[in-house]
């Protein structure tokens, strides 16, 4: 879908706990509707990366702040920033003011004017509807309880980390839950516009059916 000329872009928040769905949601609604996608736990997890690659505490201000303020997308290339190590890391960089600071214009930005062309954009995280993008056309709180979660976890780290159990998975995902609702600076929350949408019993067609009615629904009344 292209933008016309002076038409503000769609914008579409998930936020959500990790393993929620939202990623996947995003992932295909963007697809669906020809929209420009942000994953912005990439950037928080790049962050994390740059400070465990060197060899830093992601706990102490300076160092995070410092790699969040030089953090350019070409100096993660190749890294492997899924892990669960990466992910705790993040949560941890997450909680710093100066680090979201520093990453918040690019998202906006991008929200605002979306790569290609593209006439909207999906951004998904902790603090879309709430903080990055107050105004975004549709906003989606996505959970699921914290036992299917992990055991999504569990089922997409299997095959390279045989060694972790969903027990550990489980406890880590409660962890970083709880530091990211916790924290005082964007902490996750829904924001109170948002359409709640439990996947607990939904398959990832469901819940992306489910997702669509709401979002037709909206853009209909948006003309
Ligand atoms: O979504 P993902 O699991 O990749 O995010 C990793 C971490 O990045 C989260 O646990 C959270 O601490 C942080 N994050 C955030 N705000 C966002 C996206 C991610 O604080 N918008």
């Amino acid at each position: 879908m292209d933008k016309a000329p002076g038409t503000p872009p769609l914008v579409i928040a998930l936020d959500g706990p990790a393993a929620s769905g939202k990623g996947t949601l995003a992932r295909l609604i963007s697809e669906h509707y020809g929209f420009a996608h942000l994953d912005t736990g990439t950037l928080y997890r790049g962050v994390a990366w740059l400070v465990l690659n060197e060899g830093g505490d992601p706990a102490d201000p300076e160092i995070a702040a410092a790699a969040a303020r030089d953090y350019a997308i070409d100096k993660i290339a190749g890294a492997d920033i899924r892990t669960k190590e990466v992910g705790a890391a993040a949560s941890v960089v997450a909680a710093n003011t100066e680090v979201r600071a520093a990453l918040l214009d690019f998202q906006r930005r991008f929200a605002m004017k979306p790569p290609k062309g593209a006439r909207g954009a999906v951004l998904d995280g902790r603090d879309i509807g709430t903080v990055v993008c107050p105004d975004a056309t549709v906003k989606f709180f996505v959970t699921a309880s914290p036992e299917v979660r992990a055991r999504r976890r569990w089922l997409e780290l299997e095959a390279s980390r045989p060694d972790l159990k969903e027990s550990e998975i489980y406890q880590d995902l409660l962890e970083r839950d709880a530091r990211d609702a916790a924290r005082d600076d964007a902490p996750m929350a829904a924001a109170p516009d948002a359409e709640l949408l439990d996947t607990t019993h939904l398959s990832i067609d469901a819940a992306f059916a489910a997702a669509r009615r709401v979002i037709d629904g909206v853009f209909r009344r948006c003309g």
